[in-house]
């Protein structure tokens, strides 16, 4: 990528002249929302699920986007197309917009929307092969009626604190327990566990975003023939599972060989981690809205 532009309101600047003001809300407080989304190949992966998700936080925080999702989703093939981007991550953030210093949105009369979009550093090949080491936190998550994690909120103070914990540890993701010590999700991925064939992940009402990633692999087990089962478990159950694996826009699917020092199952990825992240990646290329057709 020779230039790097940025959308911002409406316009394209250079990455060095894409600037926010200091009392923008999302800045001072977190106030606002905001979308990780994959482009493979030159198609914006589940396009519509993000902008659904994008619309349904915004409501939910009553925030205006000042764009209607027909025309955000215009501004994100023109600003890939304007990068000439085939691969990589785009990062679709709505501010509740500059105000004053005391925190009520009616002072932010104009919401900002920002849209980067960036080649991406993944994980290397081995890792999906080998697995990740990963251990519980002691940060919980978030209760649903505090700030729901449903919410894609700019607040990711919660998931900053599980991070931090996971790189005292060493480890590239960590396990978040919800306030009755069940499994929510990791810092930035939902977490699946497989145990005698059967997939398991928790329910959101656990504390898990509505990952886009996690809907993709529950549709895929559905066509492939896995039973999935959407319920709450414990670190007991990870510890034992026979496959441990984390979804998300950004790592796709990886396994986990470890947890707590607990070896998951052959200590690599197993067979339906495995297969799950082969069929994944069959449809990246095709299920979502194309920038160069
Ligand atoms: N949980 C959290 C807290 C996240 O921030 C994310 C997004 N990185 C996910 C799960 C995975 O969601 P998705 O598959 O939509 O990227």
């Amino acid at each position: 990528m020779a230039q790097q532009w940025i959308y911002l309101n409406g316009e394209y600047v250079t990455k060095e002249n894409a600037k926010v003001s200091v009392y923008d809300h999302g800045f001072l407080y977190g106030d606002g929302i905001f979308e990780g989304i994959r482009v493979y190949n030159g198609n914006i992966f589940k396009c519509k699920e993000h902008l659904d998700r994008l619309y349904d936080s915004a409501k939910s925080i009553m925030l205006d986007v000042p764009l209607a999702p027909a025309e955000m989703e215009r501004a994100l093939v023109e600003t890939i197309r304007k990068n000439e981007l085939r691969d990589g991550y785009i990062r679709l953030v709505v501010s509740r917009g500059p105000g004053d210093l005391g925190l009520d949105p009616r002072r932010s009369p104009k919401a900002w929307v920002i849209i980067i979009v960036e080649q991406l550093a993944i994980y290397p090949e081995e890792a999906y092969r080998d697995g990740l080491r990963s251990v519980s936190v002691s940060q919980r998550r978030n209760i649903p009626d505090a700030l729901n994690p449903k919410i894609k909120s700019l607040n990711y103070l919660n998931n900053i604190l599980v991070k931090i914990q996971a790189n005292l540890a060493g480890v590239g993701e960590a396990i978040m327990l919800n306030s009755q010590g069940y499994v929510a999700e990791g810092s930035s991925d939902n977490i699946f566990i497989v145990k005698r064939g059967v997939v398991f992940t928790p329910p959101c009402y656990c504390g898990a975003l509505e990952g886009i990633t996690r809907g993709a692999i529950m549709e895929l087990c559905a066509k492939l023939g896995y039973t999935l089962k959407e319920e709450p478990f414990t670190l007991h159950d990870v510890y034992v599972a026979d496959e441990v694996f984390f979804t998300g826009t950004a790592a796709e699917v990886i396994a986990v060989r470890e947890v707590d020092g607990r070896i998951i199952g052959s200590g690599k990825a197993g067979p339906v981690t495995t297969h799950l992240l082969q069929e994944f990646r069959k449809i990246v290329e095709i299920d979502g809205v194309k920038v160069y057709a």
